[in-house]
């Protein structure tokens, strides 16, 4: 998933932190921590940094097999059932629904429990593991067009091919900007005494709005990638998609990195409400299903984003209602679909990456 600036509803405000100052009794605020000072400590068996990175890894195999499974005209319901269930089968668990985002649709759809919407035209899919709360955020766009059409008209081809080129602008964005983060935060630069070699927010932004804006398109400039803590996924920095001149410094710890990629104006505004909920500022609600539905969402999904399809599948119809008396008595977020503005098509790709003493790690190859 991906961070909105700039007004609009970022999600930033809630979770973790509203819990912690008004927490119900009962839904426990997990130890407030820092990365930097806990990514190596041991906890159970495996250390953070190896969850880290376990999720990481299932999070690649999970993009490999999406890959072999997406095709046009599937059932985006079918897509990302699939998809969390190989999570599921591999180890992990979904740190957030499977977006499923097509053409001017940046991010922030899921299907919905009966959805029949199929998949065309440019498909991200966005998809989160978890391991413990410790995340992996990965995402890639998958041109739909007119994939194995021999008898596709000129119209279909012209926009089948520019969906390769957003796509790949997207991809050569993220590259640069890993290259970037590669090059400045060497392992000799982080551990030893020699002088450190500085890396902002603002530099990667800039490197992934050159890169864009070179291939002719423009990065869209109200979305962004983001720092990432245990079970909370848009902690800390932002990183952003554009040269904001921002000066906040790059340091260890968790960093999505997402470059958003439009034909048209780059920009995106809040669509329709998209299904996928996050815990914010839980308040006990009058009906004993939402308190239910409540005390499982804080066990289930701690402060991580979920959705009305995994909880329908749970509580049946009755969720529907239990979440809007949830939505409106504050304990619930929820995402807005984030739309293009001029609805234009857009393009991301995501990698998560793990800065330690020892380097960069992209967990999520
Ligand atoms: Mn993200
Ligand atoms: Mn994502």
């Amino acid at each position: 998933m991906t961070e909105k600036q700039y007004g609009g509803s970022t999600g930033r405000s809630s979770g973790e932190k509203s819990i912690k100052k008004n927490g119900m009794s009962n839904l426990q605020k997990q130890p407030q921590t820092k990365v930097k000072t806990n990514i190596l400590e041991n906890s159970n068996q495996k250390t953070n940094e190896q969850k880290i990175l376990l999720a990481g890894k299932i999070a690649g195999e999970v993009k490999e097999y999406a890959k072999t499974i997406i095709k046009k005209d599937m059932l985006l319901l079918e897509i990302a059932e699939k998809i969390e269930n190989k999570i599921i089968e591999l180890g992990g668990k979904p740190a957030f629904p499977v977006n499923t985002s097509i053409n001017e649709i940046a991010a922030h759809y899921t299907p919905s429990h009966n959805d029949t919407s199929i998949a065309h035209g440019l498909l991200k899919v966005d998809l989160g593991v978890h391991i413990d709360g410790w995340i992996a955020d990965t995402a890639i766009s998958f041109d739909l067009e007119n994939s194995e059409s021999q008898e596709a008209s000129e119209d279909l081809k012209k926009s089948s091919e520019e969906n390769k080129k957003l796509i790949q602008a997207s991809k050569d964005a993220l590259e640069n900007a890993i290259e970037l983060v590669s090059k400045k935060i060497s392992p000799k630069g982080v551990s030893s005494g020699e002088e450190k070699e500085i890396l902002t927010t603002g530099e990667i932004g800039k490197t992934i709005q050159e890169t864009i804006e070179s291939k002719g398109f423009l990065p869209i400039i109200n979305l962004s990638g983001h720092q990432i803590e245990q079970n909370d996924l848009h902690a800390g920095l932002t990183i952003p998609n554009i040269d904001n001149k921002s000066t906040e410094i790059i340091s260890q710890g968790l960093y999505a990195i997402e470059p958003f990629v439009t034909n048209g104006n780059g920009k995106v505004r809040d669509g329709k409400p998209s299904g996928i909920y996050m815990l914010t500022n839980p308040k006990t609600p009058r009906m004993p299903i939402a308190r239910e539905i409540l005390e499982y969402i804080y066990e289930e999904y701690r402060t991580l984003p979920f959705c009305s399809r995994w909880l329908v599948k749970k509580f049946g119809m009755k969720t529907m209602f239990a979440l809007k008396q949830l939505e409106e008595n504050g304990s619930l977020h929820q995402f807005p679909q984030l739309v293009e503005s001029s609805n234009s098509k857009v393009a991301q790709t995501e990698h998560t990456l793990l800065i330690t003493e020892k380097g960069v790690e992209v967990t999520t190859k």
